[in-house]
């Protein structure tokens, strides 16, 4: 079973129109199958990125599949009259591709993140997948791009969780990913989280959707990049009001 899923444009950028079960299905499939797949989970910070910037924009528009990782992109949407059906987080993906992995024998690569920080997230991970192989892993702050793509060469995994932040874990994705038949995703922050230096937001806050305001209030410096949000949203509505 090969399934391409139906795909909803908000402000450009193309979403899978996919449950978090199915959109996992079909990894499990690809991974099964040996293919290189390229997994971006866009919120509207990258969004806005990719409509500012064209080079950006090319290279999201390579990944096979791009999730809607923010209730913001599910929102706009919704505004834009083409509901997605959820929210697929990197982080929540990469913790069920970890489980999975770990069933199935396959190896994984984690790169990205302070040096210290990868370290913890790894022995985190050990202690939760014990059977999981972590063939590899490098922090995020290397000088050699080059040498870290042969590391993973090298190392051959069959998933490459990329924890650079936007933009750099796509362009690194992009520009590298033909070196292993994986499946490559991007997932941010999402070491920092494993490792416990950020926390996520409890349940009751992702419940009601307020993830993005548990993240503000720890990290006030965010703000700058908040305001992404707002102008996001008036750009949603300029686009509905003018294009549809
Ligand atoms: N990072 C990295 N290399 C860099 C810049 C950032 O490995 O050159 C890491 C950083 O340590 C952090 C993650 O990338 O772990 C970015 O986290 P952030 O919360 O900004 O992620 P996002 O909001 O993009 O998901």
């Amino acid at each position: 079973m090969s399934r391409k899923f139906a795909e909803v444009s908000v402000l450009g950028v193309d979403f899978i129109q996919a449950s978090a079960a199915e959109f996992l299905e079909q990894i499990h499939h690809d991974s099964c199958e040996h293919q290189n797949k390229m997994i971006v989970t866009a919120n509207p910070e990258i969004v806005l990125t990719a409509r500012a910037d064209a080079k950006y924009a090319k290279i999201v528009a390579q990944a096979d599949y791009t999730t809607a990782d923010g209730i913001g992109i599910i929102k706009g949407s919704q505004i834009l009259g083409h509901s997605l059906p959820e929210r697929i987080t990197g982080y929540d993906t990469m913790l069920a591709l970890l489980s999975w992995a770990e069933k199935k024998h396959k190896k994984v690569f984690l790169l990205g993140a302070k040096p210290e920080v990868i370290k913890t997230a790894v022995s985190k991970v050990q202690e939760q997948y014990p059977k999981l192989e972590i063939c590899g892993f490098q922090d995020g702050y290397y000088t050699d791009e080059e040498q870290v793509a042969q590391q993973i060469k090298a190392a051959q995994p069959d998933f490459v969780f990329a924890a650079l932040g936007f933009p750099k874990q796509e362009y690194f994705i992009a520009a590298h990913r033909q070196v292993a038949a994986a499946i490559w995703m991007g997932v941010g922050g999402s070491f920092d989280v494993l490792a416990g230096v950020a926390k996520r937001a409890p349940h009751r806050w992702q419940k009601y959707n307020l993830e993005w305001l548990y993240r503000l209030l720890k990290e006030p410096t965010r703000i700058g990049r908040m305001l992404a949000l707002p102008k996001y949203l008036g750009l949603v509505f300029w686009e509905k009001f003018t294009h549809r």
